[in-house]
């Protein structure tokens, strides 16, 4: 098979790249398998953190051109591209700071005259990698996972193959020995060779629920540990005293950013039946006088387009379903009359429980509205849908929105701010968006051997 590169801003063809054969994957296994003694016994958790700095470094002096990559590849905006590699840059630092402390043994005290737990490396873990932050979704999984000892090999989408191998030459340059990070050249259907081999001992996939339920029905049968990181249907609750400018700036962002393909993007917009009116005008209003359709390696471009046309199409499908059944659109639903794949900014409202807005996760730029009668509606209606990844609650009365957070079925919940990830805090889903948890030490211990040691 040929995976293809193409720049969805013009869908102009790029690259494109073989794809392995069975063999070939099967020979790169077992290759980087025999890695994993030197790398989890004799490199030492030390060494590990000096070469995160040096990987930091590279992302840093690589920024511009790895960002522009991306941008290419799968469309962002430049300036969002920029950000993605530092924040990749940041990862690394922050887990060469703490993952001695993190890692190190813990002492228990028993009968024993000593007894720790001590936290080693299972071998290698897959990473199945979305497109849509194509660099930080890939280090939010390598790096703890090297990090801690293991060996990392990673299945990336198929619509972002230059990015994936920038990924592989990036951990290179940084001085990590060959089969520490490893790029495969794979389709999505070897994935299920690559996890019935027998050096791999987890995956972690981010993606869709279809995709998560496929590898880990694959992995259960096998007995490895994944780590899912699925979709979202995040709720962003307005109550009637929240600071309206803050909400909307805050609205903007939360669901326009990386053109709305993001796991924890705000999608439903809950809205207090008191200030609904008024918000639903101010957000239409900010959303004309924000976007500029254009290249999205120009600065002055805010309207980037989508990474491929199905997801466009299928969007659009999700758009035009919930019309039918009577859904008003406020603005947007079309597809940009220009080359590219750009989709209008659209706000959709008078959503019922029967449509694919109030049910399925919109994984692009649509903003979907309900109303609520009162703190506990909204709430019942940001939990009535099966993802619980995360959401947020704007208001001025603190101790009601913290209460509101606390309610939500989800992994984060956020008081005033759009949902985001952070190297500090642990990150995941409950529900239909997946389990385990990335990020923080949390997120570094997922690959590891917890292993209780008891000395008489
Ligand atoms: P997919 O879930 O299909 O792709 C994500 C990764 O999983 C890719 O590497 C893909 O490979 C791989 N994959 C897909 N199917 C399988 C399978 N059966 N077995 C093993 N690996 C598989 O996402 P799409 O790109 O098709 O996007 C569709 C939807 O997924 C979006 O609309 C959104 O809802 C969700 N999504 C969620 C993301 C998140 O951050 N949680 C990120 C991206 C998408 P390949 O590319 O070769 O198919």
């Amino acid at each position: 098979m040929v995976m293809q590169s193409i720049n969805p801003a013009t869908n102009e063809l790029l690259a494109e790249f073989d794809t392995w054969d069975d063999a070939t994957l099967d020979e790169v296994m077992t290759q980087v398998s025999y890695g994993f003694a030197d790398w989890s016994q004799l490199t030492p958790l030390e060494d590990r953190c000096l070469l995160l700095r040096r990987l930091a470094d590279v992302l840093r002096d690589d920024q511009d051109l790895l960002a522009e990559l991306i941008t290419l590849e799968m469309g962002k905006l430049y300036t969002e591209a920029m950000a993605e590699v530092e924040k990749c840059a940041v990862l690394c630092e922050f887990y060469a700071d703490h993952a001695d402390e993190m890692l190190a043994d813990e002492l228990v005290e028993t009968d024993a005259s000593k007894s720790y737990v001590a936290y080693l490396p299972l071998g290698v873990i897959l990473g199945v990698m979305p497109w849509n932050y194509p660099f930080w979704q890939v280090m939010r999984f390598a790096v703890p996972a090297v990090t801690a000892g293991n060996l990392a090999v990673l299945k990336h989408a198929s619509n972002v193959p230059q990015c994936a191998l920038a990924l592989e030459e990036v951990f290179r340059k940084a001085g990590y020995p060959d089969g520490i990070f490893t790029n495969l050249m794979i389709t999505s259907s070897q994935v299920e060779q690559v996890i019935r081999h027998p050096a791999v001992q987890g995956v972690a996939l981010t993606g869709s629920e279809t995709a998560g339920r496929k590898v880990a029905s694959i992995a259960g049968y096998e007995l490895k540990k994944t780590v899912l990181e699925l979709g979202g249907s995040d709720a962003f609750i307005v109550l009637e005293n929240a600071n309206m400018k803050a909400a909307i700036q805050g609205a903007l962002k939360g669901r326009f950013q990386n053109m709305g393909q993001s796991c924890i993007a705000a999608k439903r917009f809950i809205l207090d039946n008191y200030i609904s009116e008024d918000f639903i005008a101010d957000f239409k209003t900010a959303i004309e006088e924000h976007f500029v359709a254009g290249d999205p390696m120009d600065k002055n471009t805010t309207l980037a387009p989508m990474a491929r046309q199905d997801l466009l199409d299928e969007l659009h499908d999700q758009v035009m379903r919930s019309v039918e059944l009577g859904a008003e659109l406020v603005c947007g639903g079309y597809q940009l009359d220009r080359e590219g794949c750009y989709y209008a900014p659209t706000i959709l409202k008078n959503i019922t429980s029967n449509m694919p807005a109030f049910n399925e996760e919109f994984f692009g730029p649509v903003a979907i509205v309900l109303k609520a009668s009162e703190p506990a509606h909204a709430l019942g209606l940001a939990n009535a849908t099966d993802f619980g990844l995360a959401g947020s609650v704007w208001s001025d009365d603190l101790a009601t929105a913290e209460s509101i957070a606390i309610g939500m079925q989800s992994g984060a919940s956020f008081v005033n701010s759009i949902s985001f990830s952070d190297p500090r805090m642990p990150f995941g889903g409950i529900k239909n968006s997946g389990y385990g948890r990335e990020l923080s030490a949390e997120g570094l211990r997922e690959f590891v051997n917890i292993k209780s040691v008891w000395i008489k």
